[in-house]
């Protein structure tokens, strides 16, 4: 039984770029979401702590009850409502960013082919069977092309990744 890498037609290196944009692109939109999840974490719960103290645990602070203004408790739904509508956006943000890392493991690799005569290069996606050295059609100069080297392509995800 043989496991082909991919089904036809074979990806393109327009789709492997691709795919690292949308990567990218994803993986900002998570992190905002994540900071955006945490604050609005700690909001409620400083709202519900407030809430908690004042009315179930005021012997602690203060002699009697205290009774908070109506505003807070629509203040304390809206937090509320706002936080689960954040939450439901990231787990589809990070679904979607995990089923495109999955491809792009997948696809994620880059063969270059070189001309023997004039070396120029050009890159197309790993196929199976690909070794460094193996023969490989021809150049627009009319010389024998080899595959020269093999990479995993970059994914900058940070700022500083994309500086070098
Ligand atoms: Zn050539």
């Amino acid at each position: 039984m043989t496991v082909e890498p991919w089904q036809e037609p074979k990806p393109t290196m327009d789709q492997l770029r691709r795919l690292v944009a949308r990567i990218q692109s994803y993986a900002r939109t998570s992190r905002i979401m994540g900071y955006l999840s945490t604050i609005f974490l700690i909001v409620l719960m400083l709202q519900f702590g407030i809430l908690v103290y004042s009315q179930f645990l005021f012997f602690l602070w203060f002699p009697a009850p205290i009774y908070l203004p109506e505003w807070f408790y629509y203040v304390m739904f809206i937090t509320f409502a706002l936080s689960m509508v954040i939450y439901g956006l990231a787990n589809t943000v990070n679904a979607r960013l995990n089923r495109y890392i999955i491809e792009y493991k997948r696809i994620g690799v880059v063969v270059q082919l070189q001309c023997e005569e004039c070396n120029r290069t050009s890159d197309r996606v790993w196929e199976k069977d690909d070794f460094v050295f193996k023969k490989e059609g021809q150049c627009a100069c009319g010389g024998n092309q080899y595959v020269s080297q093999m990479y995993i392509m970059p994914l900058p995800l940070k700022e500083k990744d994309k500086e070098k």
